[in-house]
């Protein structure tokens, strides 16, 4: 009896550790937290096994009606590890929608039916991706009284590396209070200037050395297509790098 006690306290415990809306422990070394967009269910499905390989985590910010279909793929990718989060019901740009709305009106349309639907299944996001990287620091201020952190993003000079910009490294120590991460675009990765795979491996070992962790993101995961994808190839790359030089692969639920 006793035995069986302790085992369901032991699950218990390890049961809920990873849960969203749990807060997670601090965190000890560097990382990449690894975000995946829109509604590319099908590709994001076919690359649980590439995932694995590497024991690599990562996060899928759903846009659009949170729907069966969005739910199965959800639940399919969370009992990998994977984790969830919203994106917005109509992938407006935040900046233009504050031109004739309220940070709250944003909240109400565009991301509380979201959380309803994936309340619904079980599914809590402890994070949100603004379409086309468009944050307001109104919706901003709003949105993370729901969520602990948003990802946005930034692009950079052709001439530059990626280690030159602050904004995407955040230390481990502090990641705690950054609330806003700037992302990393690696879709079409190598093949643009800005995200060569030896700027991309640059800033995994900046990251690796300094204690910072690092966001990345792309859509699409397949070998060629239309729109803005990345190569199972090239992701693949990124997801060696990533495990040979030791950096831990965090998904948004994982962050403090
Ligand atoms: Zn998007």
């Amino acid at each position: 009896m006793k035995t069986c006690l302790i085992r369901l306290i032991a699950l218990l415990v390890v049961g809920t550790a990873s849960h969203a809306g749990e807060k997670p422990d601090p965190l000890e070394k560097g990382g990449v937290v690894l975000t995946f967009d829109d509604r590319n269910f099908d590709d994001w499905l076919d690359a649980i096994p590439l995932f694995e390989k590497y024991q690599a985590k990562a996060t899928f910010f759903i846009s659009g009606v949170i729907d069966a279909k969005a739910i199965a793929t959800a639940l399919e990718l969370q009992s990998h590890g994977h984790a969830i989060g919203s994106h917005s019901v109509h992938h407006l740009s935040a900046i233009d929608y504050l031109k004739n709305h309220t940070a709250a009106e944003f909240v109400k349309e565009e991301i509380e039916p979201q959380l309803t639907a994936f309340k619904a299944a079980g599914i809590t996001p402890t994070a949100f991706a603004y379409p086309m990287s468009k944050n307001h620091p109104d919706t901003d201020r709003e949105l993370l009284k729901l969520f602990r952190h948003l990802r946005t993003g930034m692009g950079i000079a052709s001439d530059r590396g990626i280690v030159d910009y602050d904004a995407f490294f955040v230390p481990v120590s502090k990641i705690k209070t950054a609330g806003l991460l700037f992302g990393k675009g690696i879709d079409f990765a190598p093949f643009r200037d800005d995200r060569t795979f030896g700027k991309i491996e640059a800033a995994l070992v900046r990251a690796a050395e300094n204690r910072e962790i690092i966001t990345l993101y792309a859509h699409q995961i397949k070998p060629i297509g239309k729109g803005n994808f990345i190569s199972p190839g090239a992701l693949e790359h990124i997801l060696k790098k990533t495990a040979e030089l030791n950096l831990s692969f965090l998904t948004v639920d994982q962050l403090p």
